[in-house]
């Protein structure tokens, strides 16, 4: 339910950014998202390839790349950007962090014939 109003929202971003370039066709749609946004890329695809039928979008490809975490220290007090695997501040080596990104999601780029 979360990736079908998610995918939703993308797709009507799309269109209309689309549509301001005069786009025939969406090849692919670019997004840039948290690493704790919760989307998760195949099932953004899954919905978009029922959502964008009879669409310009249909068939358009989902192309997701993650954004690092930012985070703060509360040991040392710096900023950082960390990823999942290593979650630890990469100046002092503490896990004691917070949080400041990383639920955000936003359409980058499309692709698409004009
Ligand atoms: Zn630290």
């Amino acid at each position: 339910m979360h990736e079908l109003a998610i995918t939703q929202s993308i797709l009507d971003i799309s269109l209309k950014a689309a549509a301001a370039q005069h786009a025939c066709r969406i090849r692919a749609i670019r997004l840039t998202i948290g690493p704790f946004s919760g989307i998760v890329p195949e099932c953004v695809q899954m919905y978009l390839d029922v959502l964008a039928k009879g669409t310009i979008a249909e068939g358009a490809k989902i192309e997701a790349s993650t954004l690092p975490l930012r985070v703060r220290c509360r040991a040392c007090g710096r900023e950082g950007e960390i990823d999942r695997r290593h979650i630890a501040c990469p100046f002092c080596g503490s896990v004691e962090l917070q949080r400041l990104s990383g639920r955000e999601f936003l359409v980058d780029s499309l692709e698409v014939d004009v």
